[in-house]
């Protein structure tokens, strides 16, 4: 049996970044830049103030207080037709140009306007630059401000708007076909007869596929025979990725991995020593695209997903970082791994008083939801540690829902 790390290199390994698309700025977010951005003009454009107040000569006023005579009004979107002479000012808003020879601004709370005789007592000094952004100095015409490969944040996307960008070059988002298997499943709408359960797979992984900026697409419920599982596996062969929860341990009727061999797909791997989550079969389609055939427990399949499928989907998108946020954390109670499997409990996580904490939840196993839906993180058990006590430093691995909840 593999380890978790094996698996995700050997997952990451056979995983290749998507082709280029242009998006429309607004759907950016979220998405990796996949060439260089150059700005088409200077940053700021012009020598900007960052304040309310009066352009001056900074020579002018370095006795101050000192008189200056109002020569003019510059508001945002203006631009001064003058140039300041000795002895001037010039009353200037937030984001307006500097006139030609003003150095600096003074802010109107450190000035009194003697309006009745058009000037303004400045009532301390300011050196060359003060209040004032110089033109350029931000970034120059033509410079690469944003690098291939950036993740594109909110900030980005602001970064992106200033310099004039309205599409965006994007490495493409996966689609994600997505299918539950299982002669037990009933849809959600349906009350489940004796033996029968929902499928609740396919919704949990929809969520997450979307939460890491794929396009999931349900792909319904396959039967546990060869015809109906061939059929609807043939489908998802089409996706970036394909997703199946289901039939991959060791039962009778455990016949994924069988039919995906049979689809022409390589397998690459199909147990690892992960608790939960053990038989998980990872594969290509003839066709290139990714395969995980991933455990049928609800709480295995999504954990499986964050462990493996979730860094996957990243290399697919170009992001500069594959791996999931670890941080480490006092366990702030006694845990006991047994499985000879590294352990990924579900926990909650929080930060107090200058560190993290975790409490991993009292899960009553791999079908547990739940347990499962109070959790915000994964607390990583090794898998030699049989025993962890309370005050130990433990890796946690987080969920982007940790930053919500
Ligand atoms: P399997 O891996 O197919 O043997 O399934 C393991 C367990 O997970 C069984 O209890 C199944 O009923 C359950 N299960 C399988 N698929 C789903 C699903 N789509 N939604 C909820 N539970 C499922
Ligand atoms: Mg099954």
């Amino acid at each position: 049996m593999i380890s978790v790390l094996e698996a995700l290199e050997i997952a990451l390994r056979q995983t290749k970044r998507l082709p280029v698309e242009l998006v429309p700025l607004l759907e950016s977010a979220g998405r990796v830049l996949a060439e260089d951005v150059a700005t088409d003009i200077d940053m700021p454009p012009f020598p900007r103030s960052s304040m309310d107040g009066y352009a001056v000569r900074s020579e002018d006023v370095r006795n101050a207080p000192a008189q200056l005579a109002v020569v003019g009004f510059i508001p945002a979107g203006s631009y001064p037709s003058f140039s300041l002479q000795p002895g001037q000012a010039a009353k200037i808003m937030t984001g307006a140009p500097l006139p030609p020879g003003a150095d600096a601004v003074q802010m109107v709370e450190k000035t009194r306007a003697r309006e009745e005789a058009a000037a303004v007592e400045i009532l301390e000094s300011v050196t060359p630059g003060n209040n004032v952004s110089p033109l350029g100095s931000e970034a120059h015409q033509g410079e690469v401000v944003l690098p291939a490969g950036a993740f594109i944040s909110p900030g980005v996307v602001g970064l992106l708007a200033a310099i004039g960008k309205s599409e965006v070059p994007v490495y493409r988002a996966p689609a994600v076909g997505i299918l539950a298997t299982g002669d037990e499943l009933v849809e959600v709408t349906a009350k489940p007869a004796l033996g029968q359960i929902r499928n609740s797979n396919s919704f949990t992984l929809f969520a997450q596929v979307r939460q890491a900026g794929g396009k999931p697409q349900l792909l319904g419920v396959a039967k546990d025979n060869k015809n109906d599982l061939r059929n609807r596996i043939a489908d998802g062969l089409q996706y970036d990725l394909f997703l199946a929860t289901g039939g991959v341990s060791m039962g009778e009727l455990d016949l994924v991995e069988e039919i995906f061999t049979d689809l022409g797909c390589e397998i690459f791997f199909n147990k690892i020593a992960m608790k939960p989550g053990k038989p998980v079969v990872m594969a290509r389609s003839a066709s290139g695209g990714m395969i995980f055939g991933l455990p049928g427990n609800p709480v295995s399949a999504t954990t499986v997903f964050e462990v493996l499928v979730r860094p996957v989907m990243r290399k697919m998108m170009g992001f500069p970082v594959y791996q999931n946020q670890m941080v480490l954390a006092t366990l702030t109670e006694p845990f006991t791994n047994r499985s000879g499997r590294e352990n990924y409990a579900p926990a909650v996580t929080w930060f107090e008083e200058k560190r993290f904490l975790v409490r991993p939840l009292k899960s009553k196993g791999s079908g547990d939801i739940v347990t499962y839906a109070k959790s915000n993180s994964y607390m990583i058990c090794p898998i030699h540690r049989t025993d962890l006590l309370p005050k130990e430093q433990v890796v946690v691995m987080l969920r982007p829902d940790f930053f919500y909840c």
